[in-house]
């Protein structure tokens, strides 16, 4: 068995104005991986992260030992840069890997880029998010209707590159035949319910292309608030050259229009004594606070528009003063 075909996708989504996310589609690997940073430090993090994953020679090495190996490389070039250059203090990266060999399909992970598998008309989410919202719905702490809207949803708790070193999770499962694996970031799936996720690839697991830009297309439906990056690739018996003849498809949005419609504020990382408190629950001890995907805090937006009424206010006693001269 074989990659038999694949997909990858990736857009801005609707609040952005930079897509931090990235994704490589080059059998037999498949990654995705998720930015955050200041300003454009989260696109700088993913996309060193996906490099490394490229240009990295795994050697003799296979299975869980190459793919952690890979995204501890990852973890060290997006660290060293990180401390090189103040401009990308801090950032990190989100990473989910898939290799496949034969019939075996290893994923390491780490982040909230989750990784499904499609079997039967069934789909089941194989990865465990490192995130607060997670060790909150498994300590007991939150139901997972309050997991759906809770505030600190985009707190992780591990990232690459935010550390000198990094705890990768890896698994690897037998695929069978006609299974479909996605790797997503969460733009995705907070957008996106896990049964509509299931109801695209219904109908589009022969067309993962189509597939791909479906489940863009339904996140940005359901109002699109993060990048989203979907990769898709399907194992069958079909042989290689079947997978070399199918392109992947490469489908970013057009940024210009984005940034028509969206405010000129960049993405912020959430300020560690601000997340810390999230933490104060004693069902997550060990957690790294990591916080992201917030392009402006609730407090700056309140001093933004503050300002923008100071300014207005200025604007009409100027008017005013020089009506009456
Ligand atoms: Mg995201």
């Amino acid at each position: 068995m074989s990659v038999a075909g694949y997909a990858g996708a990736s857009d801005t989504g609707r609040k952005r104005r930079h897509n931090e996310d990235s994704y490589v589609v080059a059998p037999p690997l498949f990654a995705v991986a998720d930015g955050m940073g200041g300003a454009q430090a989260g696109e700088i993090a993913s996309k060193l992260a996906a490099a490394a994953l490229e240009d990295t020679d795994p050697g003799a090495m296979s299975g869980p030992e190459r793919v952690t190996m890979l995204i501890q490389e990852a973890n060290r070039r997006v660290h060293e840069r990180a401390n090189a250059d103040p401009s990308t203090s801090g950032m990190g990266t989100t990473m989910t890997v898939a290799l496949v060999e034969g019939t075996s399909v290893t994923f390491g992970h780490v982040g909230d880029s989750r990784a499904y598998r499609y079997r039967n008309g069934t789909i089941e989410q194989i990865t465990e998010d490192h995130s607060l919202v997670n060790e909150l719905l498994k300590s007991g702490k939150l139901s997972p209707e309050e997991a759906d809207t809770h505030p600190q949803r985009s707190v992780i708790t591990r990232a690459v590159g935010t550390d000198p070193d990094v705890d990768v999770d890896s698994f690897t499962i037998e695929a069978e035949e006609g299974d479909v694996f996605l790797i997503c970031s969460d733009g995705l799936t907070d957008m996106v319910r896990d049964a509509d996720i299931l109801d695209v690839l219904d109908r589009f697991h022969e067309d993962l292309d189509r597939a791909t830009k479906s489940l863009v297309s339904a996140a940005n439906r359901g109002g699109g608030e993060d990048n989203i990056t979907v990769v898709a690739f399907a194992i069958s018996d079909a042989s290689d050259a079947d997978a070399t003849e199918r392109m992947p498809a490469v489908d970013e949005a057009d940024d210009t229009m984005e940034n028509v419609r969206l405010p000129a504020v960049d993405t912020m990382v959430v300020p560690p004594e601000e997340v810390e408190h999230v933490f104060v629950e004693p069902g997550s001890p060990e957690a790294v606070a990591v916080a992201r995907r917030d392009p402006i805090s609730p407090a700056a937006r309140v001093r933004l528009v503050l300002m923008m009424l100071l300014l207005l206010a200025i604007a009409a006693v100027l008017l005013v003063w020089g009506l009456l001269r």
